[in-house]
């Protein structure tokens, strides 16, 4: 018997014993740095001469691992790999002996969770609390979708007249490839990785090239949880590379990805390419970028404003899909939020995650996301006023200061483009219909959030704000698995709905059987 899905329960690191534990395990994730990792395919562990660099983003000389890299040749043999898997085993296998499986990993993963949290800490330089969250989803993920599984995995009934039997089954694809990204290095990857694997798929696993030790050690805990070879292959190795090359291959049934727009846009066009020897039309599930707005009406708490707009602008470091990076507050209360944004945006910290002191925000990925920000933040400077921040040191790692930029017009470019970092505009609007038509007025689709004590407004907020995930009197990130089912609009993505009750049969076909007597 399954006990009922009840979402994992954040750590206290304020309790010494919770505490110790974390920065015990950093030690001894230290301790192991610069070890070498090999691809795995079929179970077989394949080391490559050419190797990925994972180095901490807080401290540019700490070099966690150097992990094998796939290239072409490999990415093939991994896909035969899946495909005899698929046909001669796995499709066939039974939804409760792969619920199981996600069960036990979830079981593995909360024992292992201080060395799992510390990993990510170096790995991403998440925050204490964020890499915490990020292991808790993960955990989530196995929990919730092991049970969705074992919810469908009878069909659903439909109707029969008295000479037939009618049934109406979902039945798993094919083989997957599935495309994550490096900031929600545990959560996306697993999340993403065991929908398709326990809906029956067999599973090529390419993590981002910034944090693909984590999805080795997944691999190692499903391999523990009882996977049996070839389900998940983990292949990592550069997206320009094997990613184009895996999206085209006519063996690919599906393609599950999280990332940006540009490249999730180019996996939607390649995959609707259909190519030699190539026997469906593959299925894309595309999760993209945001440009999240936090709307302020003047009928508000302003001091709940502001704390939801600073959590959820600099909360790591803005590097998050949901991330508000723009605020639209009434004119009449315009002056009130912005000087308490700034007050409160002031007081935050800024370091080396693995300081076990109170530091709110880490390093921002690479080289490449800080160039892009501190190029953001000069365009910035142009198109609004610096109110606090907009400055940033890439000597030991990437740091950027929580920037707040005030008085931005609604189509300028910090409004109107995915920054990801913690830069946050903030606009004015005379009404509420002009708040919520700057909100809308983006490409994306993703979260939003609408503080405000008006019931109308919340309603009219209902129906007329254009985004997946809308927030009311709170901050715009955050979702938990099987409470906010997650995904965007429009640019957004295909509103997949990560943790939701629709999310798996995505990675299915319905089939129906008709048995006339
Ligand atoms: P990214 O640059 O698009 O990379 C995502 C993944 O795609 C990585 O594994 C990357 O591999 C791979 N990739 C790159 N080029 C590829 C290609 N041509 N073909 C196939 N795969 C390719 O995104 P990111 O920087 O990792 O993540 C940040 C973005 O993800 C932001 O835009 C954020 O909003 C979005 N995001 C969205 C959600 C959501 O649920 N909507 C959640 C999290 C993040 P390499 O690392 O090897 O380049």
């Amino acid at each position: 018997m399954v006990v009922p899905y009840k979402h994992e329960p954040f750590t206290d690191f304020s309790v010494e014993t919770n505490k110790q534990k974390l920065l015990d395990a950093l030690k001894e994730v230290e301790e192991g740095y610069g070890k070498e990792y090999p691809l795995i395919i079929g179970g077989e562990r394949i080391m490559t001469e050419d190797k990925i660099k994972v180095v901490n983003p807080a401290n540019k000389d700490e070099v966690l691992g150097y992990v094998s890299k796939a290239n072409k040749e490999l990415a093939d043999k991994a896909i035969a790999v899946a495909n005899e898997t698929f046909e001669k085993k796995w499709r066939k296998s039974d939804p409760v002996f792969r619920a199981d499986i996600l069960f036990r990993a979830a079981a593995i993963v909360r024992r292992r969770k201080a060395e799992f949290t510390a990993h990510i800490i170096k790995e991403a330089g998440k925050p204490w609390k964020e890499a915490d969250a990020d292991i808790a989803e993960g955990i989530d993920f196995l929990e919730y979708y092991g049970r969705q599984m074992l919810r469908i995995k009878d069909g659903v009934e439909v109707e029969s007249r008295p000479i037939e039997n009618n049934r109406f089954d979902y039945i798993p694809l094919g083989v997957g490839l599935v495309i994550s990204p490096w900031n929600f290095l545990f959560a996306i990857m697993t999340g993403t990785t065991v929908a398709a694997m326990v809906t029956g798929n067999t599973v090529l696993l390419k993590p981002a090239s910034a944090t693909p030790i984590i999805a080795y050690k997944l691999m190692e805990v499903l391999e523990e949880a009882g996977m049996p070879a070839g389900v998940v292959n983990y292949i990592p190795g550069p997206g320009s590379e094997v990613g184009d090359h895996l999206v085209d291959h006519p063996k690919t049934r599906f393609v599950s990805f999280t990332g940006s727009r540009d490249v999730g846009t180019r996996i939607f066009e390649r995959a609707a390419v259909v190519h030699e020897g190539q026997k469906w039309l593959k299925r894309t599930i595309i999760e993209m970028g945001g440009k999240d707005t936090i709307v302020v009406d003047k009928e508000a708490d302003l001091e709940l404003a502001a704390q939801s707009i600073v959590q959820s602008a600099f909360g790591f470091s803005g590097q998050k899909c949901s991330a508000c990076s723009r605020a639209v507050i009434h004119e009449d209360v315009y002056d009130q939020v912005k000087d308490r944004v700034v007050e409160l945006t002031n007081e935050l910290t800024v370091g080396n995650t693995s300081d076990p002191s109170n530091i709110y925000m880490g390093p921002v990925i690479d080289q490449a996301a800080y160039d892009k920000i501190m190029s953001y933040i000069q365009i910035g400077k142009e198109e609004g006023e610096l109110l606090a921040g907009g400055t940033g040191d890439d000597t030991t790692g990437w740091f950027v200061q929580p920037t707040v930029f005030g008085n931005v017009d609604p189509k300028a470019r910090i409004m109107q483009e995915e920054i990801f970092g913690p830069v946050v505009a903030l606009s004015k609007g005379k009404d509420f219909d002009e708040l919520i038509d700057i909100a809308n007025n983006t490409e994306y689709g993703l979260t939003g959030a609408v503080i405000t004590n008006n019931r109308e407004h919340l309603e009219q907020a209902r129906e007329d704000f254009m985004v997946g995930n809308l927030y009311f009197n709170r901050g715009c990130t955050a979702a938990i698995v099987g409470y906010q089912p997650f995904g965007g609009f429009n640019m957004s993505g295909t509103d997949s709905k990560a943790g939701g009750p629709d999310y798996l049969i995505q990675h299915m076909q319905g089939k129906t059987t008709s048995e006339q007597f």
